[in-house]
């Protein structure tokens, strides 16, 4: 069994800490927001002072951040654990952040020789809690061998996809296949309210053949209980629809259906939905028909 620092204690890395303890592993926890890590001792997390009593001593250094900025705040920034890092340990970034910015920390990190794997996830909150992840890692395969077993006690499907930053692509990729596909959920249930069907008749039959997807099951019985709670923040969202954005613009790929859903998660946005779950793009939807009133 590891001793495991893990960083970020939010709605994802809580779950998946806990799922950590849970296979007998000592994980030693740190979340920027003071009161949180203590809460979770009760469940088996040593909370930690700060950063470097996080990763003080642990095998593993695993990053469950919002998003590139806070990942360098944590591990290259002045104050970061570059310097405290030794080569023994093993840093795994499970947040989902820049590709390029991944490669650039891991580069810094080797200076220093400690290894760093990208490994963001697929899933949301149910997935990890339930320790079904999707995880997609980027990395040297020796590394990944490493982290393996640990990587294992939160998700069901781990798979390793090549060098350091290719983790963070293929998340991007599975991003904006999320959000074309509930967009497509939002306009489907629309269509059929607006025709004066039952949307949750329409949603079950959709269900039964061709047109199923995660997002009708699991987002769809939100958007019918006009249940906006996150789960995974619009906010959240449309950062990753950003860094898709951004590489397709550096690698000269167009993406016209990424372009169009990213407008609608941005007029949620304008209209106070960024703290809301993602199925709060059905929103967009009620608002460009008339039903918000
Ligand atoms: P979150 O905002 O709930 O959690 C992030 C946590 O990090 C917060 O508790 C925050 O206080 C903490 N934090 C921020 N800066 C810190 C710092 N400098 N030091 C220590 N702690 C710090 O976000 P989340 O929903 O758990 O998502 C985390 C990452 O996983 C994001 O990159 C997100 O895109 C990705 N993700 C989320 C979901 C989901 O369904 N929520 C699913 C898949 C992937």
């Amino acid at each position: 069994m590891a001793r495991i620092g893990f960083i970020g204690l939010g709605v994802m890395g809580r779950e998946m800490a806990l799922n950590l303890a849970k296979a007998g592993h000592t994980v030693v926890g740190h979340d920027v927001v003071p009161g949180v890590a203590e809460g979770l001792a009760a469940q088996g997390i040593t909370p930690a002072r700060d950063l470097a009593a996080a990763a003080e001593g642990a095998e593993f250094v695993i990053l469950m951040l919002p998003d590139t900025p806070q990942v360098e705040e944590v591990l290259t920034a002045p104050g970061g654990l570059l310097g405290r890092l030794r080569p023994e340990q093993l840093v795994i970034d499970m947040s989902t952040i820049s590709p390029v910015a991944t490669r650039k920390m891991a580069e810094a990190l080797a200076a220093r020789g400690v290894a760093m794997l990208d490994a963001p996830v697929s899933g949301g909150v149910t997935g990890a809690r339930d320790a079904k992840l999707s995880i997609m890692v980027g990395g040297e395969e020796a590394t990944f061998v490493r982290a393996r077993p640990i990587l294992e006690a939160m998700g069901s499907k781990v798979v390793h996809v090549g060098a350091i930053g290719n983790g963070q692509t293929v998340k991007l990729c599975n991003q904006l296949v999320c959000a074309i596909n509930i967009q497509a959920m939002c306009e489907a249930i629309a269509l059929a309210r607006a025709s004066g069907l039952d949307p949750a008749v329409a949603r079950e039959v959709l269900m039964g053949g061709s047109a199923n997807s995660w997002m009708l099951e699991n987002l769809g019985p939100k958007v019918l209980a006009k249940d906006a709670s996150a789960g995974f923040r619009i906010d959240l969202k449309l950062k990753d629809l950003r860094l898709a954005n951004d590489l397709a613009f550096q690698q000269g790929v167009p993406l016209p259906g990424t372009a169009l859903v990213t407008s609608l998660y941005l007029e949620a946005r304008a209209h106070g939905e960024g703290s809301n779950g993602n199925q709060a793009l059905f929103r967009v939807y009620d608002r460009m028909t008339a039903q918000d009133r």
